[in-house]
Parts: structure tokens; sequence; C-alpha cells
């Protein structure tokens, strides 16, 4: 019995390594072999090339990050750029997942992911460092609010992005409220000149319910959805656009300051309603349609491709079907008035006339 114990203790150990390293395995993936190292920290990728590309634009984009925000920390960061991302073993995140910032139990922020082959990485990047650099003050920010932050950020740094970003996320915000709101002009004397349309979603409103949505902290949203719903991102973005509009996105921080002097764990969604010229539910709705201006209708054209030319399909084909799609646009000259007036001609949107041609002759082919 003695003789054997020595034996039996190295059997004990070999079994405890053996979980030990599976353990650690099943926590961390290594980092990208390759790296870049600029003033203010460091990015590792696959290739020297990306890397330094990489580099290149946080490099611009995380000053830039620190000095459009109050409250920030000035500190170095990581960045990981990967094919698919994923921090430790198991499946990788889904594909439409560009980026993302761990976040501690402590609530720190720590290293950023971001997809290698994302087609505008300067506004994944932007939206990722202010995760990554807003300070323990932003902490009463709802996370609803923080995603709208970064984006709003995003678009502030990258003008070029702006109608893009609005765009889409204006079309995720109506998801959100169930519906979107479309004013259209036209020359067709047997009906009304000016169409006020809602558009109905069928699926994908969370229901209104602002107030619950906006309790929750960063930390609580991510426990609260594996995957925060894109509607929500749509929501965040209108919210903190407004009030950057209305008094900049420096508000925000003034309301994180005041709900932790009033002892408030959140900003309370009413102030941010408040702050967003938004008190009442019917302006809610119409919000994310005051977002659209002509370029960002481009964008939604873009994003969303037949949308448009299915909506004339829809509202003229039966009164019209015995004329060709381009005389219907000619004669009856469809317009989408913006919120802010300007109206744009159906026929002036890219690419409308081809499609419009395609869907009018086989309606149904849609
Ligand atoms: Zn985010």
């Amino acid at each position: 019995m003695q003789q054997n114990q020595p034996r039996t203790r190295r059997f004990a150990l070999a079994a405890l390594l053996a979980p030990a390293l599976a353990f650690v395995a099943a926590c961390a993936t290594p980092p990208p072999p390759m790296a870049a190292v600029h003033q203010r920290g460091v990015v590792r990728a696959d290739t020297d090339a990306e890397a330094a590309h990489f580099r290149g634009l946080v490099a611009d984009l995380q000053p830039r990050v620190i000095d459009g925000l109050p409250g920030t920390v000035d500190r170095d960061t990581e960045v990981w750029v990967q094919d698919e991302l994923r921090h430790r073993v198991g499946p990788p995140a889904p594909e439409n997942v560009k980026g993302y910032t761990l976040i501690g139990p402590d609530r720190r922020r720590g290293r950023i992911h971001v997809r290698a082959d994302t087609e505008h990485p300067e506004w994944f990047l932007a939206h990722e460092l202010v995760h990554a650099l807003v300070g323990p003050n932003w902490q009463p920010l709802p996370g609803v609010m923080e995603e709208g932050l970064c984006d709003a950020l995003a678009a502030q740094l990258n003008p070029h992005l702006a109608p893009r970003i609005r765009a889409l996320r204006a079309i995720e915000a109506s998801m959100f409220f169930g519906r979107m709101r479309l004013v259209l002009e036209h020359d067709d004397p047997r009906s009304p000149k000016e169409l006020e349309i809602w558009f109905h979603y069928e699926s994908g409103a969370l229901g209104s319910d602002v107030d619950e949505l906006l309790a929750y902290d960063t930390l609580e949203l991510k426990q609260r959805f594996a995957r925060v719903p894109d509607a929500l991102y749509g929501l965040g973005f209108v919210l903190a656009t407004r009030i950057a509009e209305r008094g900049g996105l420096a508000t925000l921080y003034s309301l994180c300051r005041e709900a932790e002097r009033q002892g408030e764990s959140v900003v309370p969604a009413d102030w941010l309603l408040t702050a967003a010229g938004l008190d009442d539910s019917e302006d809610q709705a119409r919000a994310p349609y005051e977002l659209i201006g002509p370029a960002e209708l481009s964008e939604w054209v873009a994003l969303l491709p037949g949308f448009h030319a299915n909506l004339l399909v829809q509202l003229f084909h039966g009164a019209h079907r015995h004329t060709s799609a381009a005389q219907f646009l000619d004669r009856v000259n469809p317009r989408i008035v913006l919120a802010d007036g300007t109206r744009v001609r159906f026929a002036d949107l890219p690419g409308l006339r081809a499609d419009l041609q395609q869907r009018w002759s086989v309606p149904n082919a849609r």
C-alpha cells in the first residue's frame, strides 16, 4: 500500500493537469500573429499589411474619440482584426456582427475585436473605440443609448458614412416601432395628391415599451440579449442623434452625471425622451422618418433593393396597368416628400427606372 502511494500521487497530478490545460484552451483564443504598434496601443492581425492598415485607422480615430466626448479615458487600446470574430474557443460570432469590445464583470472595458472584411472598417472601429474608451462616469447610460452614442459619434467622425449609418438605423428604429412613415406626392388626378403611408412590419417590432428597454445598463443589456436586436441599435441611434442635434452628445454625459447625483442607477427614460424632443409617443414613431434626407434616401434604396419600386406597383399598378412603367413615371411623376419638405422624384432614385420596369410588367413576381 505504502509503496504504491508515490505512483498514485503522480497519477493524481496528471489527472489534475489535463483538465487545467483543457480549461486554458477553452478560455482563450491566441492573438493574431502580426502586431502594429501606434502611440496609444497595438493592433494585431493575420498579416502585416492588415495590421498596418488598421493601425492607421485606429491611430487616426482614437484621439478623435477622446476629443469628441467628455468623460473618456485616454488609455492604450488593443485591437484584434479577425476573419472570424472570437475571443474564446467555440463557435465564432455570427457574420453580421462586425465587432465587439470585451467588458469585464467589473464593467471595465477591454480589448476590441473587429472583422477583417468589413466594407467600412472606420465605422465599426469608431463605434468600438467609444465602447472601449468611455470612462466610469458614463455608467448610468442605458445600454441601448450607449449603442446609439457609439454610432452617433462614428457618423460625426466619418461624415462620408453618415448617410449610410443614418439610413440603416432609421430603418431599424422603424422596425422597433413596428411601422415606418413615408409621404408621397403625385400628379394622378384620380387619387388624393398627397398620401401619407405607414408601413407596418409584420414581425420585428419589440413592442413600444421604451421605458423597459432603456432601463438596462450596458452590462445588463448584454445579459438580457445574447445578441442585441438590430431594432434597438436603431432606437438608440435615433435618440442619441436627436439629443446631439439639440445640445450636442455631451448632453448625454450631463444626464449621466445628474442621474448619479440623484441616486439613479441608470438615466431615466423620460429624461432621454424629453432631451430628444420625443415626449409624445406618436412623435416617437415619426422620428425615423425625420432622419431621412436626400442622401439617406439614396442609401435606403441601396439597403433595401426593390422596396421603393414595389411600393409604386402596389399603389398605382391597378389604375395604370395599361401604361408602361416609363410612361407612368413621366405622367404621374411620384415624389417622396421628406420631413424637411424636400421633394425627391422616384424617377431620380438610383436604379428605380429599371427596377420598376421589371416589376411593372410582372407585378406578382416580387
Ligand atoms: Zn456596440
